[in-house]
């Protein structure tokens, strides 16, 4: 892939000429919104992996590797790629619901800092793998707290209808066979409830719950060195140039307030979006500008192969024609030019009057955005632009 660094000698009206549709990344917003979680989580001597699915581009990965976040995995290529950059494997979480035998023995081989365990199926042949190879391996158990995150269906995980994590009622049969498992040593609780979460209350309920786990675990006597409270914040895809940072001072201070660990626990974060979400672009032209019977179709040269996040769970981006001079405002249907209906980026925009090769920024999409770009329809690459 082709990767261009916009610096001060290109100036910004040089690179929104190139072919589009690509991404771009403000490594300056960027930077500013680790500084801000890194103090922010320094208050409370938290502790913060970056979660690499979010987005996995070299460059973002060295800037969040050099204010020394640790790393979220949930692939053993991400494991890979987190050790390649440099990340130390001592700060390295491997989560995910289905992790294969290779996957598994590539964070022992590493001695990651824990595999977040998802069923007891799971600590089995963790146990076995780690066995043959002679390893300890520290595990976390990821905990189905029953929390709800009211966010998206898709995107909510912490309910015991979700795939996701171990519920209440397989504790006991778990704890029992745990002295059975002579490679596994459980050093944590893990809990994730989902994305996009801009409401404190799922975190203030997910602490209530932490604290309950927290202490049955105590009262059986099993010592849990450290807590994981997971990702979810959420970024203001409405108003992203008006909030750009999210508030991570007010997001700590909810655990602050409402989690209650022993003494000798240490708290981990394993944040995403709320990191990357706001510093990047899609940059796409508009097409073609189509009549439909109710509303005139805006067709981008950006579609869901670039961004799928609208088509998957009608996400919203803000929507921005940078190149109109006209003052009327009209609304369109954004589309992209994928053969599928749902390749659509919102209904009813609301753009500056827009024609055929005006310039169009679909912002906040630095999360969740190239890293699930694909070549459907045989789709071109795009280069990705980096803007200091
Ligand atoms: C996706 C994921 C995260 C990050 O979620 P964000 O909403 O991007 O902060 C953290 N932990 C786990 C286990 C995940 O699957």
């Amino acid at each position: 892939m082709t990767d261009f660094l916009v610096t001060n000698k290109m100036k910004k009206k040089d690179f929104i000429q190139h072919r589009t549709p690509f991404y771009s990344y403000d490594l300056k917003l960027l930077k500013e919104t680790l500084e801000e979680a890194k103090s922010a989580a320094k208050k409370y001597d938290y502790h913060i992996h970056y979660a690499l699915k979010a987005n996995s581009n070299d460059r973002i990965l060295k800037i969040i590797h050099e204010k020394e976040f640790g790393a979220d995995c949930v692939s053993g290529n991400e494991v890979k790629k987190a050790l390649e950059i440099g990340f130390p494997s001592s700060k390295i979480a491997f989560a995910g619901v289905g992790k294969s035998d290779e996957e598994i023995l590539i964070g022992l081989a590493n001695d990651i800092f824990a595999f977040n365990c998802e069923s007891i199926e799971e600590i089995d042949v963790i146990n076995q793998l780690a066995k043959g190879q002679n390893k300890m391996a520290r595990i976390a158990l990821r905990l189905n707290p029953n929390v709800d995150a009211n966010t998206h269906k898709y995107i909510t995980t912490g309910l015991e209808e979700n795939k996701f994590g171990i519920n209440s009622w397989e504790l006991n049969n778990l704890i029992d066979r745990l002295p059975s498992w002579a490679n596994i040593e459980l050093t944590g609780l893990h809990f994730h409830i989902g994305s996009q979460i801009t409401s404190m209350t799922p975190f203030k309920n997910l602490c209530i719950r932490v604290n309950e786990f927290n202490t049955w675990f105590r009262e059986r006597n099993i010592h849990i060195q450290h807590l994981n409270l997971g990702g979810g914040l959420g970024i203001d895809y409405h108003e992203p140039e008006k909030n750009p940072i999210p508030d991570f001072e007010l997001f700590f201070g909810v655990f602050n307030q409402f989690l209650q660990p022993f003494s000798h626990q240490e708290i981990h974060f394993e944040l995403g979006r709320s990191l990357v979400g706001n510093c990047g672009s899609l940059n796409s032209r508009v097409l073609y500008i189509k009549k439909g019977i109710k509303t005139n179709f805006a067709i981008l040269d950006a579609g869901m192969t670039e961004l799928l996040r609208p088509a998957i769970y009608q996400a919203y981006h803000f929507i921005e024609n940078v190149t109109s001079k006209s003052e009327n405002k009209e609304f369109y249907d954004v589309v992209g030019p994928i053969c599928e209906s749902s390749d659509c980026f919102g209904k009813k925009i609301e753009l500056k009057e827009t024609k055929r090769g005006d310039y169009i920024k679909i912002h906040s999409t630095g999360a969740y955005g190239e890293v699930m770009s694909s070549k459907y329809n045989l789709r071109e690459q795009n280069p990705v632009f980096y803007i200091e």
